[in-house]
């Protein structure tokens, strides 16, 4: 039989395990605040940011939330960030991506301090990541590695494909997974769209990452027995559903069900994963910042 992962749960131990976490904050008169920013009129990035704040409130994180006109002036975003950098409320600082053409990115990314970088993405805490002190694990491929842990899949020794090189998602998972730790200890091969036959790479492995943004790219056909799928992909695709769409991950996912062991649906597999270890970070930057010991 195989194992449909669960996202939905893993997601919702992480989030009460934070609870503990919270609590000792708040008793010593912390409350964890996270700062969403968005500058754009995208629907995807307004949905991704209000689930971000419904979240906070759920768990009992404060959310500010600053919207930015997406035609205003580039400095009103970097302004913004350096009133949160200073603001002693706010522990995590998020700018949801993309941002419009006329705001430099990386500029954004080094702006925000590092210690409130929720995502992961400054250099700084890119270059801890890469050197094995991570700070914050961007929020993806923390969630991946947290769901093959639930999965009881130990990673140690695995042959793993990651497809897709992105800077949010396959370059720090493969970073990850090859670290001297739990989690880690693998046999990693990254794949991108200048690889030559992925299915020959896909087939050789033990665990099989997509995160490419190709609907259902990865078939049961380049899958061998046995193996972990996790599917990072969200992607809208036309549909005769009431919305017009549906979603479907990189992993075409009946066919390669019928080979897998486990395997991650979409939606409700890394999706809610994100989110949790979004909050997961808001509450270790808040414990950091306020000297408060919180397990984790
Ligand atoms: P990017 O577009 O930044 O990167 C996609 C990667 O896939 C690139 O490295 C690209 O190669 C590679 N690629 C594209 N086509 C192929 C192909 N035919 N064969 C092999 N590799 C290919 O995407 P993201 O990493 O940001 O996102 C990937 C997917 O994950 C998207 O569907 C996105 O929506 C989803 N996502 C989901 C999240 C969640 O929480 N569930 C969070 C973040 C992303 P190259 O570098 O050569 O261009």
């Amino acid at each position: 039989m195989t194992e449909i992962i669960d996202g939905n749960a893993v997601a919702a131990d992480i989030r009460a395990d934070l609870q503990d976490a919270i609590s000792t904050l708040k008793d010593a008169g912390v409350t964890p605040g996270l700062a969403t920013v968005l500058m754009s009129d995208d629907p995807a990035s307004e949905t991704y940011v209000s689930m971000k704040q419904r979240d906070c409130e759920e768990v009992g994180i404060d959310g500010i939330h600053v919207e930015i006109d997406p035609e205003a002036p580039a400095e009103e975003l970097y302004e913004t960030i350096d009133d949160l950098n200073a603001d002693p409320d706010v522990h995590g600082i998020l700018v949801q991506m993309p941002v419009p053409d006329h705001v430099d990115t990386r500029r954004v990314l080094r702006s925000i301090a590092p210690e409130k970088d929720a995502d992961g993405f400054h250099p700084e805490n890119v270059g801890r990541l890469v050197a094995g002190d991570a700070r914050f694990k961007p929020c993806t491929p923390h969630g991946v590695q947290k769901l093959l842990e639930s999965t009881g899949v130990d990673t140690e020794g695995k042959d793993v494909v990651v497809v897709g090189r992105s800077d949010i998602v396959g370059k720090p998972l493969a970073n990850l997974l090859i670290q001297k730790a739990d989690g880690g200890n693998a046999t990693v091969t990254v794949c991108h769209s200048r690889t030559k036959d992925l299915a020959a790479k896909t087939n050789q492995a033990d665990i099989v990452v997509a995160a490419v943004g190709v609907p259902e790219l990865v078939t049961g056909e380049m899958l061998s027995d046995g193996v972990t799928v996790i599917d990072v992909g969200v992607n809208r695709v036309d549909a005769d559903t009431e919305k017009g769409y549906e979603l479907v991950g990189d992993v075409e996912f009946e066919s390669a069900k019928e080979k897998a062991g486990a395997i991650t649906p979409v939606p409700g597999g890394v999706g809610p994963m994100t989110r949790a270890m979004l909050l997961y970070n808001t509450v270790k930057a808040a414990g950091e910042q306020s000297d408060v010991d919180v397990e984790l």
